[in-house]
């Protein structure tokens, strides 16, 4: 009696997780290209069947002490020039100094300093290349390769260097072309810029799966 009971509890469980997942692919708004472009780097996912359900709720969010957004993706009057202009990332305010964090297991591919993108760290994983820019330190050089260096914020990370997820990678700076401190933090999935705020949002979607009484 009492397994029956544990039973119809579990089935019901399931029940409500399924129904769940219909509810939010149903509304969800987004495009199946956009779902498809959206696809977890396959490389550092846990299992394939698990694809579906937890793949992006082991990302991480790419700044500490967040404030807001302060400028979407896309198309936008430059508040430089006054011009229309593509904007390929999204801005994320934090104070300054505020530590950023790799969204996704990778490899660095390249630190830099001499852009309008200011200090900046880009990091492969799989298809997706993940760049965050205004960062505080510099680059230098040194007989066995670059590496961007923030010293009052014990910052080290070598181009070439394998990082985790969630690792803290710099600081929110107002290094390159930047009005106030923010982190610019661009996506991009075979080459092609993605929306960050699509990739956040199904983050914090498969989140809220796995707590179906926090959606209502
Ligand atoms: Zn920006």
């Amino acid at each position: 009696m009492m397994i029956n009971c544990l039973r119809l509890k579990q089935n019901r469980l399931i029940l409500l997780a399924v129904l769940v997942l219909f509810i939010c692919v149903g509304v969800g708004g987004f495009r199946q290209e956009q779902i498809q472009a959206l696809n977890a780097p396959e490389k550092l996912l846990p299992q394939p069947q698990e694809i579906a359900s937890t793949a992006w709720q082991h990302a991480s969010f790419p700044v500490e002490e967040f404030q807001s957004y302060t400028s979407p993706f896309g198309y936008r009057l430059s508040p430089v020039t006054g011009e229309k202009q593509f904007h390929n990332g999204l801005d994320l305010a934090a104070p300054l100094g505020s530590y950023v964090r790799n969204w996704w297991t990778g490899k660095v591919v390249k630190v830099s300093d001499d852009t309008a993108c200011g200090t900046s760290v880009i990091v492969e994983s799989g298809g997706w290349r993940h760049a965050y820019c205004h960062l505080e330190g510099h680059v230098e050089k040194a007989a066995n390769g670059r590496y961007m260096i923030d010293r009052s914020g014990g910052i080290q990370i070598w181009q070439g260097q394998d990082i985790p997820v969630g690792m803290r990678i710099g600081r929110v700076g107002m290094t390159g072309r930047t009005t106030g401190p923010h982190l610019h933090w661009t996506l991009k999935f075979n080459g092609n810029y993605v929306d960050p705020a699509l990739v956040l949002k199904e983050m914090f979607k498969k989140q809220a799966m796995l707590m179906p009484d926090k959606l209502s």
